[in-house]
């Protein structure tokens, strides 16, 4: 198994419950290690633009709307398998049908406001944390 990167955003949500530090905790007591860390807001258009592959869907809209609805912190992570460990600490994108002990079915409230995002596959890990961070902020 390969070591990889992976992009974890504790999203608005996160941040305005105030449960960065819990989250991250688990994130790094799961073996994961933070190469880059950076809180900022999003812009309408820079979230438009992180999740163009879902422009068209009809949860596109909001979806743009609450990424950029306040601050979030990007992670670039590290780890040996690192997308896929990743997907399984956070759970599947609705609460309601992520299994126990997953960070989304302990902290998410809905599909929508789900806590936290992670890459969906190597490719794409190495493309988000590149969104985020240049060569030089990953240490
Ligand atoms: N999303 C939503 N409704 C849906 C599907 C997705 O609001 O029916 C939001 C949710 O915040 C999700 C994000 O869009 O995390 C990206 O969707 P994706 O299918 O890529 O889910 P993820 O990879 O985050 O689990
Ligand atoms: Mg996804």
């Amino acid at each position: 198994m390969a070591v990889e990167r992976t992009l974890a955003i504790l999203k608005p949500d996160c941040v305005r419950k105030n449960l960065q530090g819990e989250v991250l905790a688990r994130i790094q007591k799961a073996g994961f290690k933070v190469l880059g860390m950076r809180q900022l807001r999003l812009t309408q258009q820079t979230a438009g633009a992180f999740y163009a592959v879902h422009k068209g869907r009809p949860f596109y809209d909001e979806l743009v709307g609450f990424m950029s609805s306040g601050p979030c912190v990007p992670i670039a992570l590290e780890r040996e398998n690192a997308v896929g460990e990743f997907r399984n600490l956070i759970g599947a994108t609705d609460p309601k049908e992520a299994a126990d002990g997953t960070i989304r079915k302990l902290f998410a409230d809905s599909k929508g406001e789900n806590i936290v995002h992670g890459s969906d596959s190597v490719e794409n890990g190495k493309i988000e944390v590149g969104f985020f961070f240049s060569g030089a902020e990953l240490v």
